[in-house]
């Protein structure tokens, strides 16, 4: 494996890391604060094309490569683990979908508008009763001529109330389970389509979670995203890129959790002492880099598979699982290293610790990640 990065590589992660240092960093705590989904910064990634990063420039995109992609994500959790997620969605499932699955006048349609964001994206899956089981969705999708009619709810749906276009996953064949399933593109202003209750979380704020409703939504049969049926493998294939995705979320606030202990240990003395000099705090320390590191290296090892179109499934989960669990050790550590100080609002760690958490549930949660791990088991690995 060699991970030295290109000049490319490099001059965007400077540029990414600029910015949510420069401008996102200040904000995050105020973000956090208010649970505002903040418009106007997500406005100026657009205008630096950072919600069109790996999409292609023939579409309006930047046209940079996968890893490229992880790194912003990274740089921008690090700041704020809002932020960070609505990027992902907005590119990996919000996105790719169309640029993967679309015909040519979806994307000509579409994809411009995302990566500039112009309009946001999200995905739209999870249902009241089918989340790991996602087979398992009512949301039914029934042809009437030149439309579809849908009908059913959604829950969780990130980006909700913000976004222009849903990727929506709805049962067009009962019968057939996993191959009954289709997706639809749904812009926001279908009729028969609304957006119900935001959700009030323990951390991520500022990235709005909704509940969808469908009430005889009418969804033009050209809205539809690959054929009749193909909706469940079009999901599989693009949690692949969105489990990467949430892994670089989970190493960026690893980071940023990291960095704060250390520069606090460094200058709070009990004892007479910095604690960075007691061996116990340096031993934590110790073992936080380190998860660090190793979960740096699974999802670089993750998105250079994907980038270069070979199977990643595998890698993908354990990345996921790997450096979002770390993102909860790292950030439970740092929160015990700040002591009392670190319960308190006044310092970002206890932030960190309730953004990571959210990492080890979302995008299939790590029990389901261990799932997907084991089936991908072989001899001699
Ligand atoms: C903030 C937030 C944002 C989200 N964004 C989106 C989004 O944009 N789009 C979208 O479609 N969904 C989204 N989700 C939904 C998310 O992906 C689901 O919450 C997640 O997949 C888990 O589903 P569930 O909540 O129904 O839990 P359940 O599936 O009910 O699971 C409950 C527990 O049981 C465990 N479990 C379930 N099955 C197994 C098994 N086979 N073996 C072992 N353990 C198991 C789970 O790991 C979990 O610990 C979001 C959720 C949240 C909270």
């Amino acid at each position: 494996m060699d991970f030295n990065l290109s000049i490319e590589q490099l001059e965007m992660r400077n540029l990414v890391r600029n910015f949510a240092r420069e401008v996102i960093a200040p904000r995050a705590a105020e973000i956090d604060e208010t649970d505002e989904f903040p418009r106007d910064i997500v406005r100026q990634m657009g205008d630096l094309g950072m919600l069109g990063l790996p999409i292609p420039e023939q579409y309006g995109g930047v046209g940079a490569d996968f890893v490229a992609y992880m790194m912003a994500i990274e740089e921008i959790s690090y700041a704020s683990a809002a932020l960070g997620v609505i990027l992902a969605v907005h590119t990996s499932v919000g996105s790719f979908p169309i640029l993967y699955f679309g015909t040519e006048a979806q994307k000509q349609r579409y994809l411009p508008e995302l990566a500039s964001g112009r309009i946001i994206g999200a995905f739209a899956l999870t249902e009241a009763d089918a989340g790991s089981d996602a087979v398992a969705i009512r949301t039914r999708a029934v042809r009437d001529g030149d439309f579809y009619i849908l009908n059913g709810s959604k829950v969780f749906i990130t980006n909700g109330g913000e976004a222009g276009v849903y990727c929506v996953f709805a049962v067009t064949n009962p019968g057939r389970g996993a191959r009954g399933i289709t997706t639809f593109l749904v812009d926001a202003d279908t009729q028969g389509f609304r957006v119900g209750k935001k959700e009030k979380k323990m951390g991520l704020h500022g990235s709005a979670t909704c509940e969808l409703h469908f009430d005889d939504a009418r969804v033009p049969v050209k809205n539809r995203l690959g054929e009749e049926g193909q909706g469940f493998s079009i999901a599989m294939r693009l949690l692949d890129g969105g489990r990467v995705g949430i892994a670089a979320q989970g190493l960026g606030i690893a980071r940023a959790a990291l960095d704060a202990a250390y520069a606090y240990t460094r200058q709070r003395k009990q004892f007479g002492q910095e604690l960075a000099q007691f061996q116990g705090v340096q031993f934590m320390l110790a073992d936080m880099a380190t998860k660090v590191e190793a979960a740096r290296w699974l999802v670089y090892h993750a998105a250079q598979l994907r980038q270069e179109g070979a199977d990643c499934t595998r890698e993908a989960s354990m990345a996921k699982l790997f450096a979002t669990d770390t993102a909860m050790q790292v950030t439970t550590d740092a929160v015990q290293l700040f002591g009392g100080y670190g319960y308190i609002k006044d310092y970002p760690v206890e932030r960190y610790m309730r953004d990571a958490k959210i990492t080890q549930i979302y995008e299939g949660s790590n029990q389901i990640q261990r799932v997907v791990i084991a089936r991908h088991l072989q001899p001699n690995q």
